[in-house]
């Protein structure tokens, strides 16, 4: 079975397309068929992965003017088996555009199921609000990843999203089982130390060992369109992201 994972937090900023294109990256890697799908207006993870943002075709329309999610896939610049459903920023009319769409909040789970069955995983990236498309990729996944900035508030931004979840779950009748938290940007001060901490006692057994710190090879790589894993295969972020790929098989698979 296709696991597809909505990586979620309302927040801007909390590094929710850098986990998900470096965790895509090592997926495939790992010799695993990988779809990125980028439902954020910003296109932060298309870019990131095809080095332009010039596609004909978008989840835009896919979601908007009756595309085919087929259609629309591009496999990324850097690894094989890793392929986009580019984002574009028309889909930040999306909200609008969709408001009246009967079976509004299905329409991207029914878009991924034409396609699913070529992929082991799928990563959806998710824009900063609880709009309409974070609630498409809610109900799209089988589970969710919530990365986390170890950063001042934290779990305060947190609260709003896991009550909408809660919501969600009682009414639409999806399970929404949390995969894992990725706890990121620890810098080692005193600050990060201690929101990590209280990230812990809230996720409990939920939240990832491997934690990744704030290294500037990351954003390195992901502002020149390369692999993490090959720009600085050494660097304290790819040997991080490493360690939580594993963990992500580890768990998903049970080896
Ligand atoms: P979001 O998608 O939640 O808005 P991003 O993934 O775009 O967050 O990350 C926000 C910023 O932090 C980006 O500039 C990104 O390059 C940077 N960043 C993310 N992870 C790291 C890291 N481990 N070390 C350094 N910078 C990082
Ligand atoms: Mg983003």
């Amino acid at each position: 079975m296709t696991r597809i994972f909505a990586l979620c937090n309302n927040k801007g900023g909390v590094t929710k397309t850098t986990t998900a294109v470096n965790v895509a990256y090592g997926l495939a890697r790992a010799g695993k068929r990988v779809l990125l799908v980028d439902t954020d207006a910003q296109s932060n993870s298309t870019y990131s992965l095809l080095g332009s943002l010039d596609q004909e075709l978008t989840l835009f329309d896919v979601l908007t003017q009756g595309a085919k999610m087929a259609d629309i896939l591009v496999e990324s610049v850097g690894q094989k088996g890793l392929f986009v459903a580019p984002s574009s920023i028309n889909l930040s009319a999306a909200d609008l555009l969709m408001a009246s769409a009967p079976g509004r909040e299905h329409k991207l789970a029914r878009a991924l199921n034409q396609v699913k069955a070529n992929f082991d995983y799928i990563l959806i990236d998710t824009p900063p609000n609880l709009g309409v498309l974070t609630v498409n990729s809610f109900i799209a996944c089988t589970d969710v990843i919530i990365p986390i900035a170890l950063t001042t508030y934290a779990l305060i931004g947190i609260s709003i999203l896991e009550t909408t979840m809660e919501e969600l779950r009682e009414n639409l009748d999806v399970s929404l089982p949390i995969f894992g938290v990725v706890a990121n940007l620890d810098d080692h001060t005193r600050l990060s130390t201690d929101v990590l901490s209280a990230v812990r006692e809230h996720f409990q057994g939920l939240v990832f060992d491997s934690v990744i710190p704030r290294n500037i090879k990351v954003e390195e790589a992901h502002n020149q369109i390369a692999c993490l894993f090959d720009y600085a295969p050494n660097s304290t972020g790819a040997i991080a992201y490493s360690k939580l790929v594993k963990e992500v098989l580890e768990r998903a698979e049970g080896h």
